[in-house]
């Protein structure tokens, strides 16, 4: 079993940011309040949940091997205790239940990206069991890593529909999982957003490999599958292109991220807007895949997975991080990519050739 153990600090690294939560508790759309206050009572429930004993949450019956191994359970609703009853392993075939088998696809997916593209054996490279619990809390909006598993709310039907029907946010939850598995990179400040960045980055890349789409054909932006009915006319919950994915919204206002450094916020919010400034790299990564073309799978995915995985200290700055995605695009690809790198980061102010 790898010894990795979340610190209790830790937070739960959901999907839709505490941004969103907020402008939806803000609604004058009592049903669109409702759905708010449960989504972060659920979550913080389960954080509650995880300080008490996290011995608990870990997932039980799941043998650690080599190679695929994908266990689904299911939260009947509930929020507690984690990770529910046992639904689905790797060689069943499916239940016929959408969110059980959803969450089983998005495994197979991301276990396929990483163990092709990058040459990962699961999230530890040591065939750790993927554990998916879904139907987490009642009209819970959000899906996390909770530093064992992904768990998944079914949403309220109405502003989210179930969080297993995203791939790319499915994968962006086991990304963490790579992550604290790797560089263990901090969730606070700059290097906080950079974790959140890594996880969109590589959710929309193992989304992109999947469907077989190139960067020219691909969808820039997160989180589209996921919006219901009250919700049909925004776009996406985040998007790496430079324009907001939504303004003015009567429910969500309008979307914070910036994409450049001088934009930066500074907050003490959201870990210090971890999932807000993680616009900025995003927006870079965004800038080298235009640059370099053909798959996102080819060479900018697997230049960001090394640099991330591999280089990055786990207080790493945006400048370490320019820095470390510039010279290992050099060393593996060449003098072209190294400066296709450079360049997008000075795009969005960051400055890759000055040592901090
Ligand atoms: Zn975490
Ligand atoms: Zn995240």
């Amino acid at each position: 079993m790898p010894d990795h153990r979340h610190e209790d600090r830790c937070c739960i690294c959901g999907f839709i940011p505490p941004y969103l939560v907020e402008s939806l508790a803000d609604s004058e759309d009592a049903r669109v309040r409702k759905v708010a206050f449960a989504t972060l009572e659920a979550t913080t429930t389960a954080r509650a949940t995880r300080l008490v004993n996290p011995s608990q949450l870990l997932g039980r019956s799941v043998a650690p091997g080599q190679g695929r191994s994908r266990v689904v359970y299911d939260m009947e609703g509930r929020s507690m205790p984690l990770p529910g009853t046992l639904r689905r392993t790797e060689y069943q075939s499916a239940v016929l239940q959408d969110e059980v088998d959803e969450a089983f696809e998005n495994a197979g997916r991301t276990y396929e990206f990483y163990r092709s593209v990058m040459g990962l054996d699961s999230l530890d490279g040591g065939g750790f069991p993927i554990v998916s619990s879904v139907n987490f809390g009642f009209q819970v909006g959000n899906a996390f890593w909770d530093g064992e598993r992904i768990v998944y709310g079914a949403g309220d039907g109405n502003l989210f529909l179930p969080f297993t029907r995203s791939l790319a946010v499915a994968a962006h939850e086991m990304s963490h999982g790579v992550l604290s598995f790797s560089s263990d990179l901090d969730y606070e400040g700059e290097t906080g957003a950079l974790n959140e960045s890594f996880c969109d980055v590589m959710g929309i890349s193992v989304e992109q490999y999947t469907n077989g789409t190139s960067v020219a054909e691909a969808r820039w932006s997160l989180g589209a599958e996921l919006l219901g009915p009250a919700l049909a006319d925004v776009e996406a919950i985040r998007t790496f292109e430079a324009r907001p994915a939504f303004k003015d919204h009567p429910n969500l206002s309008t979307d914070p991220q910036p994409k450049h450094m001088r934009d930066y916020v500074f907050t003490d919010k959201d870990r210090g807007g971890v999932h807000i400034n993680s616009g900025i790299p995003n927006h870079a990564f965004y800038l080298v895949a235009q640059a370099l073309g053909g798959n996102v799978w080819d060479r900018s995915a697997r230049i960001w997975f090394e640099a991330f995985t591999n280089v990055l200290n786990r207080r790493a700055s945006f400048q370490q991080a320019a820095l470390a995605t510039a010279s290992v695009a050099r060393q593996k690809f060449g003098e072209e990519a190294g400066l296709a790198v450079s360049n997008a980061w000075r795009a969005v102010g960051v400055q890759p050739d000055v040592r901090p």
